[in-house]
């Protein structure tokens, strides 16, 4: 990457407060009471110069380093998103088939920027990739390296290699996102890896050119990642002085946090009680030191796998009321968005903050559950929140769902998926239509009372 010029500052989210009085919502400068009246609810809505800012903030912090970022697809995979990072230069992460083929058809040419991740691969997406000559797979297991080599072989081609390996780092994350350690399915014990690397070497078919790690997801200090790259420089040294294996690059994978408190999200009145202040550039810049002390003396190429980091904090998932209601002491907002389009705070208890489109300044504040309308208990956006009152009909912004929402929405409860709209600065563009009653039923057949086959 190269060094890049002092860029105006960009604002940890896109979205804020502007117009008569500060009432309306935008995002960069479009009201967001535009698009819902536009595309309708539920909306993703991304602010492509968020996005490009984020991208360039590791331009920044690993300038004069050989740094690659591989945008880790599977965080948000929207084939214009994907196509806007590949003109910033980005490569790509992916962990399927299904995400090689997004990445062809939205920038053929980055597939030779392709790191091809994940502890299950079949013999198939394997073809797939080789076929399609991607930058390098990370192999996770010795099965997979047998697998793979296998169908170079039947290929007649070279497969480029990383080892994944684990090594056995503690980051304080979720549970269900936290990969590094030995007791995660995931990568090979780091003590395991200089057998497979000669292994390897010794194949006709396939060349060993990397070493990868992956300690998680949503991490917020940089130590882990310090310590992780320490222990795989040491095998690096190792294969290179042992037995004599050349490694050209070393991928530190993705996991650096947000945070999903930061205290710039303009609240109505009051700073809610858990704000924390969050500097994205000082979080990149800490993050990157790090890397370049672990890295001292290693002279290839960093590849960098940021997902939620690039993604995030550019989006917001927007709903609109349909009733408010009590149940006893409770007092609930039911909106016509559910865990179905997001569901971060159901699988991960994440906290998303939660603004009106329209901010009333007369309006008292209430605790309320923020939920939706699927038959499940876990269907909620927020609980016990204190926001201004919320009317049936109210339009409001869930913010920090550019990661990890649309990609892992889904149409449980039968429900169409949301639209999504790319803004960048005054325009605005539909980068995936809403969903039909047709689409949701299109791959479905019936046969039993004699419907065709
Ligand atoms: C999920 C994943 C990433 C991206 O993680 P973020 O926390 O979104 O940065 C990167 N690499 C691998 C191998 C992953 O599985």
């Amino acid at each position: 990457m190269s060094p890049v010029n002092r860029l105006q500052e960009i604002p940890t989210r896109p979205f804020h407060y502007a117009g008569a009085q500060d009432r309306d919502l935008l995002c960069d400068r479009v009201p967001l009471s535009r698009l819902v009246r536009a595309y309708g609810t539920p909306l993703y809505v991304y602010s492509a110069t968020n996005i490009l800012g984020r991208v360039r903030l590791f331009a920044e912090a690993f300038a004069g380093m050989r740094a690659t970022v591989c945008y880790s697809v599977k965080a948000n995979s929207n084939l214009s998103i994907l196509r806007l990072l590949a003109a910033a230069d980005a490569g790509f992460d992916i962990v399927s088939g299904g995400e090689l083929e997004r990445v062809r058809q939205a920038a053929k040419s980055s597939l030779r920027r392709v790191v091809f991740s994940g502890v299950g691969k079949t013999a198939a997406e394997i073809d797939a990739a080789l076929a399609a000559r991607i930058l390098v797979f990370n192999v996770e297991s010795p099965a997979e390296l047998d697998l793979l080599e296998q169908r170079a072989r039947h290929l007649r081609k070279r497969a480029p290699v990383a080892m994944r390996v684990n090594p056995d780092v503690f980051a304080a994350t979720h549970p269900y996102i936290s990969t590094g350690m030995t007791e995660h399915k995931f990568g090979v014990a780091i003590g395991d890896a200089a057998a497979l690397y000669q292994r390897a070497a010794r194949s006709s078919y396939l060349t060993p050119t990397g070493v990868s790690v992956h300690i998680g997801s949503q991490i917020r200090s940089a130590e882990p990642f310090g310590q992780a790259l320490q222990r795989v420089v040491q095998l690096v040294r190792e294969l290179q002085s042992s037995y004599g294996i050349q490694i050209r690059h070393i991928d530190a994978g993705g996991g650096l946090g947000i945070s999903y408190q930061a205290d710039d999200a303009p609240q109505q009145g009051k700073r809610p009680a858990n704000a924390e202040s969050f500097d994205p550039k000082a979080a990149v810049l800490e993050y990157a030191q790090q890397m370049r002390v672990a890295l001292a003396g290693f002279d290839g190429e960093l590849l960098l796998e940021p997902g939620r980091f690039i993604i995030a904090q550019a989006g917001a998932l927007l709903a609109q009321v349909l009733h408010t209601k009590r149940n006893g002491k409770k007092a609930f907002v039911v909106t016509d968005a559910a865990m179905n389009d997001l569901i971060r705070p159901a699988l991960y208890q994440a906290y998303h903050s939660i603004l009106p489109l329209r901010r009333q300044q007369d309006r008292p504040s209430a605790v309320v559950d923020v939920v939706g309308p699927v038959c499940e208990t876990g269907d909620f956006f927020a609980r016990d929140r204190e926001l201004a009152a919320l009317d049936a009909g109210d339009f409001l912004a869930i913010l920090d769902a550019g990661a990890y929402g649309m990609s892992l929405s889904s149409n449980y409860n039968s429900r169409p998926r949301a639209a999504e709209v790319l803004v960048e600065g005054n325009r605005h563009r539909l980068i995936r239509r809403r969903e039909t009653m047709r689409d949701l039923l299109a791959v479905e057949r019936t046969f039993l009372n004699g419907g065709a086959e």
